[in-house]
């Protein structure tokens, strides 16, 4: 049951230091007026100035190596430094995709050239990717995806739509999951990865808003797309199995439990403010399981840091931490009776409207915590 085995993580003295510096980075930053605090900041909080401030501090790409512009540091001080950010309510919606996910899938399964491309653009800041899983009627079940690649001389072409495609908008690429093969007895078989360079004129993006009226995902329709096989990524046909250790990544980190936090902070310095005595048992309950959840989320980083397959481990703590999102917003309800207004001057209503209108899409990006339960059930059968 290694796979389930979520081991205690002490933090080095090297990341105590780091996680220091960053706190010291974000309150210079939120002093000056450069950033304000928001909830889901990594769905949507779009800062290009920020990421690029981050880059040039070495704190995206951390775990890329050094010759393609990383810092080499680590999954677990990618956590420590990403945990801040989030707890912040700091804008790093521009960069996120990429440096959690995309870059690593291009360190894993990407050309030499095209890690040079993207990977220090990446690290700096300045290169944003989309995720182009999810389609219209297929979204859990992602090996029935549709969007077609036909075969022309130097490469492919892309028929089919891609749905809910996160900062596709503002997104210099986008890593689609087409099929190259048709659909056999073998689901899992003709499914290919390819890196679609963006803006593209023959790729229409068109807006879906959330609940709050932001625009932050998209539908993205591929009409006669050319890829060229220099962007074809890893094998054709071998789609299945990179998606698949990318959604490990997709699903491992600390957003997935941090994404109302801000809240959380914002209702007690209000309660302070008010001279309000807290309801300490309540308190004392969401910190608790916060916490909880927060050493089951850094012992995740921790496989990943030792080269351990993440995924069954992720999927619990991804499971278990968006519900908690959920519970700590009604806690925070209960505990300061004030009206949620996304439009006030006032920073606890405001955020308490972002955090309820967001919250629908908590436990189904990344994958539903159906599909999730379904992971960790199919693996407890077979071992
Ligand atoms: C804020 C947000 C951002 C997103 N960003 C992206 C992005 O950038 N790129 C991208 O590709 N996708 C993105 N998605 C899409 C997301 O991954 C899908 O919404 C998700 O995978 C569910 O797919 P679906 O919406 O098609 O729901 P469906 O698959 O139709 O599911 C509907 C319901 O049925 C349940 N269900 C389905 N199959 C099963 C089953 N086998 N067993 C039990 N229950 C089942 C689900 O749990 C769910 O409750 C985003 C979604 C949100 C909310």
């Amino acid at each position: 049951m290694d796979f389930l085995t979520l081991s205690p993580v002490p933090l080095p003295a090297d990341l105590v230091k780091l996680r220091h510096e960053v706190r010291a980075f974000l309150h210079d930053e939120i002093a000056a007026g450069r950033i304000t605090a928001h909830c889901d900041q990594w769905l949507a909080g779009w800062d290009p100035g920020f990421s690029r401030r981050l880059g040039s501090r070495g704190w995206i790409g951390m775990a890329f190596p050094e010759r393609y512009g990383g810092s080499d540091r680590g999954a677990l001080a990618r956590f420590v430094v990403t945990e801040e950010l989030l707890a912040a309510g700091a804008p790093v919606a521009a960069h996120w995709i990429a440096d959690r996910q995309s870059g690593q899938a291009l360190m894993n399964f990407g050309t030499e050239e095209q890690r040079r491309t993207f990977l220090p653009r990446i690290a700096r800041g300045e290169c944003y990717f989309a995720i182009g899983m999810s389609e219209p009627d297929t979204g859990s079940d992602l090996a029935s995806v549709r969007t077609r690649a036909t075969r022309v001389e130097g490469g492919w072409k892309l028929d089919g739509t891609k749905i809910w495609t996160s900062g596709a908008h503002h997104a210099h690429a986008m890593i689609a999951l087409v099929r190259t093969a048709p659909r056999d007895e073998n689901r899992h078989a003709g499914l290919t990865q390819v890196i679609v360079e963006l803006p593209d004129p023959s790729v229409q993006v068109r807006p879906i808003n959330l609940l709050t009226g932001e625009h932050h995902f998209n539908e993205v329709v591929f009409q006669d797309t050319f890829v060229p096989d220099s962007r074809v990524l890893g094998e054709p046909g071998a789609g299945w199995k990179q998606v698949t250790s990318e959604l490990a990544h997709e699903r491992s980190g600390p957003e997935r439990i941090l994404s109302t936090f801000p809240l959380l902070v914002e209702a007690l310095r209000a309660l302070a403010d008010r001279g309000a005595t807290v309801d300490r048992v309540r308190l004392g309950e969401l910190v608790a399981r916060l916490w909880s959840l927060r050493q089951m989320s850094l012992a995740v980083a921790g496989r990943l840091e030792h080269g351990r397959d993440p995924a069954v481990a992720a999927a619990i703590v991804k499971d278990l931490g968006t519900q908690f999102e959920g519970t700590l917003i009604d806690a925070v309800r209960l505990m300061v009776g004030v009206e949620p207004d996304l439009g006030s001057p006032h920073r606890l209503p405001r955020m308490m409207a972002e955090a309820i209108l967001h919250s629908p899409g908590f436990t189904l990006r990344g994958g539903t915590n159906e599909i999730l339960r379904g992971i960790v059930a199919k693996t407890l059968r077979v071992s």
